[in-house]
């Protein structure tokens, strides 16, 4: 395994850091299994609080110098970083692979995010625009602009080990704060990896130390963040629990938080649909990232003139999968990230069953050689019901919910009717359903796809959802806002004092 001795990751290693500087603790020793095969990968000594509060010390000493580097001056190293990330994507892209288990396609498609919101943000660093009004006073100037926020929070999920931390980081750091990062203790060495490349084009370049931090730990080291007051946003990605507690305890103390939470997502199939495209998009939606993508295809609402067909359609490419090792191309489906999810997964099937739900393929988890993780199961199908409590709730694994509709009206209703609100999409080439899906009375959701199932988001866009998926956006379009404090100033530069609202005040 070259590529994880290449990436800096050694048996055992520090899991805090400044920027290019490791430093100790005695936090508890997180150990990495890879899904794949098994194998303890590598051991990282997590953050204790004494160590946590060197590195916000450090990163509020980092932050006066940082933000008054000029903005294209941030923009230049976040292109170096860019560049790094080309240089290494082979090797980061098969440690994604490795330690979280999705395919290796998508283990380097997760580092050209890296690359991209890389690109994205270099340009960005010129822009930042604020606005300018009119003045209802003569003489006046009034306009609006961008100031950085401080240290920004970062808490990420181990589904994507890598590239939220660089949809915020990039922008964070062009934008003029200084960031944070704790990783999924379930992803540690990715953490180690992406530190490693950050140092050395920060160290050949001077950036004050303190700008680009890392924080390995658990929820505990989560909570040290989402309460510390010195963290002026907290950017947290993983389930809605997660979520309504980080929340609540930033919110509690005035600080901004973007919570970017769980999916549950539907496609709708029309009758009108390509159904050949349909099927690929549905599938790949479904068992893409073995069913551990926030935006997974979870519900498919399919019209009921094409629903048998359709499911036999379904059936048929189920068969098909090739399940195993990731990093090789010949498979389909890796892994789930643990066994834990893996009780999860019979729990949701087992729940399933005894609400109602009739299986179209049978869910089970595979043994014999390959698959002697114990992490491999079988993506299933189960006929349901949109209103059985395990079909509203997101199980983090490849099981499929199909239903059946007979108006749009019925199809969005019931694509909506779930508390979360992050990916959607309708199969469709009748112009006038695309339009009543996308219209005021179609999806709530904050991503909406037509004939594009619902994962595989790009960077250019704002990525968030709503209801239970908490309101974040993050990556591209003017997501930066959220990394930004707004003023407004107004500059008189007449001979009086004329008062807004036409108020006299005369002494
Ligand atoms: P998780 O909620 O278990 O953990 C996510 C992160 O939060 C981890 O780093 C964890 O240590 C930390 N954490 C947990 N409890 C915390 C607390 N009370 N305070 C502070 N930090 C805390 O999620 P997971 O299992 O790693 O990831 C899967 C979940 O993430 C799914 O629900 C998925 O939909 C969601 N997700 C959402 C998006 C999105 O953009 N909407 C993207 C990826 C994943």
């Amino acid at each position: 395994m070259d590529f994880i001795r290449q990436l800096g990751i050694r048996e055992s290693q520090h899991g805090v850091s400044t920027g290019t500087q490791w430093l100790g603790s005695k936090g508890p020793v997180i150990e990495s299994y890879s899904p794949v095969d098994g194998s303890l990968i590598g051991a990282v000594v997590s953050a204790d609080k004494a160590a946590y509060d060197t590195v916000v010390t450090r990163a509020m000493e980092a932050f006066p110098v940082w933000r008054m580097w000029p903005a294209p001056k941030r923009g230049e190293i976040v292109r170096q970083v860019g560049e790094a990330l080309r240089r290494k994507k082979e090797d980061l892209g098969r440690l994604v692979s490795y330690e979280m288990g999705k395919s290796l396609q998508e283990g380097l498609g997760e580092v050209q995010e890296m690359i991209d919101i890389c690109d994205f943000a270099v340009g960005l660093s010129r822009q930042l625009y604020g606005l300018t009004m009119h003045s209802e006073r003569p003489a006046h100037r009034m306009y609006e602009q961008w100031h950085p926020l401080g240290a920004v929070g970062i808490i990420s999920a181990f589904n994507f080990p890598v590239a939220v931390w660089s949809w915020n980081s990039a922008l964070a750091w062009v934008c003029g704060n200084v960031t944070i990062w704790k990783p999924s203790e379930k992803t540690p060495l990715c953490g180690i990896a992406v530190q490693h490349i950050i140092a050395e084009v920060f160290a050949a370049n001077q950036v004050p130390e303190g700008v680009c931090c890392l924080v390995q730990g658990a929820r505990e080291t989560g909570e040290w963040i989402s309460h510390d007051t010195r963290i002026a946003l907290v950017s947290a990605t993983g389930s809605t629990r997660m979520g309504k507690a980080l929340g609540a305890a930033v919110a509690a103390r005035m600080g901004k938080s973007i919570l970017e939470l769980g999916g549950n997502n539907a496609i709708i199939l029309s009758q009108h649909a390509d159904l050949d495209m349909a099927l690929i998009g549905c599938v790949f939606g479904a068992v893409g990232t073995a069913g551990q993508r926030c935006t997974t295809t979870r519900r498919l609402v399919i019209h009921e003139a094409v629903y048998e067909t359709f499911k036999e359609r379904l059936v048929k490419a189920y068969t098909q999968l090739r399940i195993g090792n990731p990093l090789d191309t010949a498979n389909h489906v890796g892994p789930l990230i643990d066994k834990d999810a893996v009780q999860n997964y019979l729990a949701a099937i087992a729940q399933c069953r005894q609400q109602g739900g009739r299986f179209a393929v049978e869910g089970k988890v595979l043994e014999g050689k390959g698959y002697e993780s114990g992490c491999y199961v079988q993506p299933c199908i189960a006929e349901a019901d949109n209103e059985m409590a395990i079909v509203q709730h997101e199980t983090f694994a490849p099981i499929l919910y199909l239903m059946r509709y007979t108006t749009m009206e019925e199809a969005i209703a019931l694509q909506n009717g779930v508390p979360q609100g992050l990916s959607s999409s309708i199969m469709t080439l009748n112009m006038r359903e695309a339009e009543q899906f996308l219209s005021h009375a179609g999806s709530d959701c904050g991503i909406a796809n037509v004939n594009i199932g619902t994962s595989g988001a790009e960077i250019g866009g704002a990525f968030g959802g709503e209801k239970e998926t908490g309101g974040g956006r993050e990556s591209g379009s003017d997501a930066w806002k959220a990394y930004m404090r707004r003023q407004t100033n107004t500059i008189n530069w007449s001979d009086r004092l004329p008062l807004a609202q036409g108020i006299s005040f005369d002494l």
